[in-house]
């Protein structure tokens, strides 16, 4: 197990190197001070991607000698649809997600996409297919070109300003004291959350991976900033594989798939319609609080999520 006897301090900053870590993998070495070579930790099979399919299999994992937080977890999450995780805060649903471009590897089962096991293939070429948006947007020192191009070192300004469009972050951009050379940052220009999350998302655009893990915003935005957000998430979505930690009812309700977790287990899964009509059901539960109003229950959705 990759992190399992690490220092409490040592995850913490596992946490934080998530965003840069999938847009280069000897960026997590750098921050996790590891060696960027153990042969233990990559298999040598370049991972071919043609539908993107991701498929969990049994998967058990925990978190060095803790008790198990994933039992038997088995999902398929179809080539360019859009999945949607859903669960209680504590279900397991960041873990799952961080199996993916394995920054731990499970204890027992297997991750496949298009039918290759994710531990079997080299680590480029499995972040090389995941780009990610996290739920606090991670922004570097640097300008703002800077935290753009962290997607794709090699990207020219132009490919970097048609992402910030696609992200609808380019008119906000232009209005910055120095445009794309403005430095953000600590030290940087302060930006709103609405701001720093499409610049997240260009980011995560600019990579043009074919799988996309979303960790849905918890945070209220500003009305503005909500509909620019939701918009440039769309532009992200589409054509990929979406796997989506979702906390608002509306995005729930627009998946191909949800999967319904519980103290680490798959409790329900199946489309909006399915598990709506499901006596007794954890997902109709949260539908029945729209009776009582979308607000109340895009509430309730938080709540019952809160990380
Ligand atoms: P969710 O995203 O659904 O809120 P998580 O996947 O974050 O759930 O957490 C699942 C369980 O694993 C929780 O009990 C949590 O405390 C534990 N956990 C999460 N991250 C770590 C970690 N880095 N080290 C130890 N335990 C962790
Ligand atoms: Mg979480």
């Amino acid at each position: 197990l990759l992190f399992a006897y690490e220092p409490a301090k040592r995850l913490a900053r596992l946490q934080i190197s998530l965003e840069g870590a999938m847009v280069n993998a000897r960026m997590i070495y750098e921050i996790l001070d590891e060696e960027p070579d153990q042969p233990d930790l990559s298999g040598d099979q370049v991972l071919e991607v043609k539908d993107a399919e991701i498929r969990f299999e049994d998967v058990s994992f925990s978190y060095g000698e803790a008790s198990p937080v994933l039992h038997n977890v088995s999902f398929v999450a179809e080539g360019g649809k859009m999945t949607a995780l859903v669960g209680p805060s504590g279900a397991g649903k960041s873990t799952i997600m961080s199996l993916l471009p394995r920054f731990y590897d499970p204890d027992g089962g297997r991750i496949l996409i298009d039918g290759q096991d994710v531990s079997k293939t080299t680590k480029d070429s499995l972040r090389h297919a995941i780009a990610y948006v996290s739920q606090q947007p991670y922004l570097f020192e640097g300008t703002i070109r800077d935290n753009i191009r962290y997607g794709r070192p090699e990207a020219t300004n132009e490919e970097i300003e048609e992402a910030a469009r696609l992200a609808y972050a380019h008119d906000f951009i232009l209005e910055q004291p120095h445009g794309y050379d403005t430095p953000v940052g600590e030290a940087g220009m302060s930006l709103s959350g609405g701001q720093r999350q499409r610049i997240s998302i260009a980011r995560a655009l600019i990579r043009n991976a074919p799988i996309l893990l979303l960790d849905e915003a918890t945070s209220a935005l500003d009305t503005e900033s909500e509909v620019l957000v939701q918009k440039a998430l769309e532009q992200a979505m589409s054509g990929r594989t979406v796997l989506v930690i979702a906390h608002r009812l509306s995005t729930v309700a627009h998946a191909d798939k949800i999967v319904v977790l519980l103290e680490g287990k798959v409790v329900e899964q199946g489309d909006h319609r399915s598990l709506s009509t499901m006596k007794d059901g954890l997902y109709a539960r949260f539908l029945k609080m729209q009776d009582v109003g979308k607000r109340h229950a895009e509430k309730e959705l938080q709540l019952l999520d809160g990380g």
